[in-house]
C-alpha cells in the first residue's frame, strides 16, 4: 500500500450537518471493524447511512501511525478521544475504539486468519494488509519460540495454524495504519453516507414514537444493522427494550422484545505477560510474530517510547515511572476463553454512560490450566540461546533477566505459584466479545431472533474470539454478511410474501 487512501472523506459528514430527517435502505450503527465493510458492501445497490459516534481518524494523527499506537492508548479520555476507556468489574483496565474504523484504528494491528470465506478475506486483505518488515527483536522471539518447541516454522503465514510464524499487519512499511475505515473507499459514493459524531441513543420500533432532534428511517425491505461492538451493540439493544424481561422491567425500560440472553456470555481473553529490560537499546516494534499452540498464543512487542504509564498496556500501578525505550513485553493469550460474565447497564437512559461489564477471568479451571501451561512455555522461551543476549547477568535458565514489573516465578514446577501469577498479572488482550451470541440472540444470518429487519454484525455475536486475533474475521464478517444480504434481495425481488412481511415490519432509528 503506497499511501493512506482518504477518498472516503468525500461522503463523511458531521452529524449536525445532516438533514433532520432522512430515509435509507440500510442504517448501520457503528462505523467500526465490521460496520465499515458491511456499509460499503450494501452501498453497491442500496442507500446506506453509517452512524459513528467517534470522529474521523485524521482528527488524531497518532491513530494513523504505527509509532502512535501507545500515545493513542494513553490519550486522556475526554469523551471524544479515539480510545474509550473502561474498567471491567474484574478490575482490569480496558479500551474500545471510538473513531471511524472502530477498534481496528487503535489496535496493535496483528493477524490475518484466512479461511473458507476466502473471497471476503481477499477483499479485505487487498485493501488493508501488509507483510511486516520484521524487527530484530521479533525475529529473536520467533527463533526462541522454535527452540522452545513451538513448531513448525510457518514462515510468513496468514493462517491460524500451530507453530511459529510471521503475521500480516495493518501497518505498511512506512509505519502507516490501514484499518477498516479504508474499506469504505470500496463503497459506492453515490449511495453511502457516513455521519461522524453521531451517537445512536436507541432503536425505536414504532413510527409513532416521540420525535428526536435527528431521525433516520429505513424503507421497504431495508434493515438496521448494529455494528457497535460487543459492548456498544449489547448496550443499545438493552436501552432499546430488547433483553431479559425481568431485568429490563426492574430498571424501568419498557420491554419491546423479551430476549433472555442479551448481555450474557461476555468473554475476554486474558493477557498475561512478562516485561524485561535488556542491557542495551533495541528497535521498537508492534507484534509481527506469533507462537500458536492449542492452549495459548504468544506475541511480543517492544520499546514503544512513552512518557506516561500506558493505560491498559501496563495496568500495574508500579509502572508509574518514566522508562526508556528498551522494554520488551512477551504476552500470552488463552484461546476461547471458556470463562464468561455479563453486561448490565449503568444508566437506563443515557447511552453515553458506559455499561458495567464483568468477564470473570479464569473462573473456568481450563482457562487457568492453559495460562499455567503458557507461563511454563515462557520459562522455556527465556531459557533459550536466542534470548540469552537479553539477560542483564549471565546466569543459567530464566535467571539473569531484569524484569520490569512482576517477574516470572522462578520455580516453574510449582503449579500453585504459576496460578497465582496468572491471576495477579491478568490484563486484557482487548479481544472481548459476546453479549449477543449467535444461536442464542441472533440466528445464523445474524438476524435478531423474533425481530424482522434488525441484525447484529460484530464481535458481540462471537462465542469464541476467532483466529489468533479477531479483527480479520470481523472485517471478513462485515463483507460476507453484506454480500449475503445483497444476494437475498436479488432472490426476494420476485417473492410476494416476503414483500408483505417486510411491509409490516418497518424499523425506525432515531440517532441524536
Ligand atoms: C487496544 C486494542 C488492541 C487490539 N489489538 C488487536 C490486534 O492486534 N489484532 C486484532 O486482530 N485485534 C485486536 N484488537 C481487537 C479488535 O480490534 C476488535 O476485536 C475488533 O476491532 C472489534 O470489532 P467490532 O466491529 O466488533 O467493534 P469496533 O471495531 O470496536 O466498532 C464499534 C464501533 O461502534 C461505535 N459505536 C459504539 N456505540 C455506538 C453508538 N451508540 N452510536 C454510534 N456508534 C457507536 C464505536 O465508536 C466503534 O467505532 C484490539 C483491540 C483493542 C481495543
Amino acid at each position: 500500500m503506497a499511501y493512506i487512501d482518504l477518498s472516503y472523506m468525500k461522503f463523511v459528514y458531521n452529524s449536525i450537518d445532516l438533514p433532520l430527517e432522512e430515509v435509507y435502505d440500510y442504517i448501520v450503527v457503528g462505523g467500526g471493524t465490521a460496520g465499515c465493510p458491511i456499509a460499503a458492501t450494501l452501498s453497491a445497490n442500496y442507500s446506506v447511512l453509517l452512524l459513528e459516534k467517534g470522529s474521523v481518524p485524521s482528527a488524531y494523527p497518532s491513530v494513523l501511525r504505527q509509532d502512535g499506537v501507545i500515545s493513542t492508548l494513553t490519550l486522556e479520555d475526554d469523551g471524544k478521544t479515539p480510545a474509550e476507556r473502561f474498567t471491567s468489574e474484574d478490575g482490569v483496565a480496558n479500551v474500545r475504539g471510538r473513531v471511524l474504523g472502530g477498534s481496528s484504528m487503535i489496535n496493535i494491528g496483528i493477524e490475518w486468519d484466512m479461511d473458507l470465506v476466502s473471497k471476503a478475506y481477499q477483499w479485505v486483505e487487498n485493501t488493508v494488509v501488509s507483510p511486516p518488515n520484521v524487527s530484530r527483536w521479533q525475529s529473536v522471539v520467533k527463533e526462541g519460540l522454535l527452540e522452545a518447541g513451538v513448531r513448525p516454522d510457518n514462515g510468513y503465514n496468514l493462517n491460524h495454524i500451530p507453530g511459529s510464524k510471521v503475521t500480516g499487519t495493518l501497518f505498511d512499511n512506512q509505519g502507516r495504519r490501514h484499518g477498516a475505515v479504508e474499506l469504505l473507499n470500496l463503497g459506492n459514493p453515490k449511495n453511502l453516507r457516513v455521519a461522524v459524531h453521531a451517537t445512536v441513543e436507541r432503536i425505536i420500533f414504532s413510527s409513532n414514537a416521540p420525535r428526536r432532534s435527528h431521525q433516520a428511517f429505513i424503507r421497504g425491505k431495508g434493515e438496521v444493522i448494529l455494528s457497535a461492538g460487543a459492548i456498544g451493540s449489547t448496550q443499545l439493544l438493552l436501552l432499546s427494550g430488547v433483553g431479559p424481561e425481568s431485568y429490563l422491567s426492574s430498571i424501568k425500560i419498557p420491554v419491546v422484545h423479551p430476549e433472555p440472553y442479551i448481555g450474557q456470555f461476555m468473554r475476554d481473553n486474558p493477557r498475561n505477560y512478562i516485561t524485561i529490560l535488556p542491557p542495551f537499546q533495541l528497535d521498537a516494534s508492534t507484534p509481527q510474530i506469533a507462537g500458536i499452540t492449542s492452549d495459548f498464543y504468544i506475541e511480543t512487542f517492544s520499546g514503544l517510547p512513552f512518557s506516561t504509564p500506558p493505560f491498559s498496556v501496563f495496568p500495574d500501578p508500579s509502572f508509574s515511572t518514566k522508562i526508556n525505550s528498551t522494554f520488551r513485553q512477551i504476552a500470552y493469550k488463552v484461546p476461547g476463553p471458556l470463562s464468561y460474565g455479563s453486561l448490565r447497564l449503568q444508566s437506563s437512559y443515557d447511552v453515553k454512560v458506559g455499561p458495567n461489564v464483568r468477564f470473570n477471568y479464569f473462573a473456568n479451571p481450563l482457562d487457568l490450566a492453559r495460562c499455567v501451561s503458557a507461563t511454563r512455555k515462557i520459562g522455556d522461551l527465556l531459557s533459550t540461546n536466542s534470548l540469552k543476549p537479553f539477560k542483564a547477568q549471565d546466569l543459567p535458565g530464566i535467571d539473569g533477566f531484569n524484569f520490569f514489573g512482576p517477574p516470572l516465578p522462578m520455580n516453574l514446577t510449582d503449579t500453585a505459584s504459576l496460578e497465582t501469577f496468572c491471576r495477579d498479572t491478568v490484563a486484557t488482550f482487548w479481544h472481548y466479545h459476546g453479549g449477543c451470541l449467535v444461536g442464542k440472540v441472533v440466528d445464523g444470518d445474524l438476524r435478531v431472533k423474533g425481530i424482522n429487519a434488525l441484525r447484529v454484525v460484530d464481535g458481540s455475536t462471537f462465542k469464541f474470539s476467532p483466529g489468533t486475533n479477531p479483527q480479520a474475521t470481523l472485517m471478513m464478517l462485515g463483507r460476507y454478511i453484506g454480500v449475503k444480504m445483497l444476494k437475498e434481495r436479488l432472490v426476494c425481488k420476485a417473492c410476494y410474501s416476503c414483500n408483505i412481511i417486510q411491509h409490516f415490519n418497518r424499523d425506525d432509528l432515531y440517532p441524536k
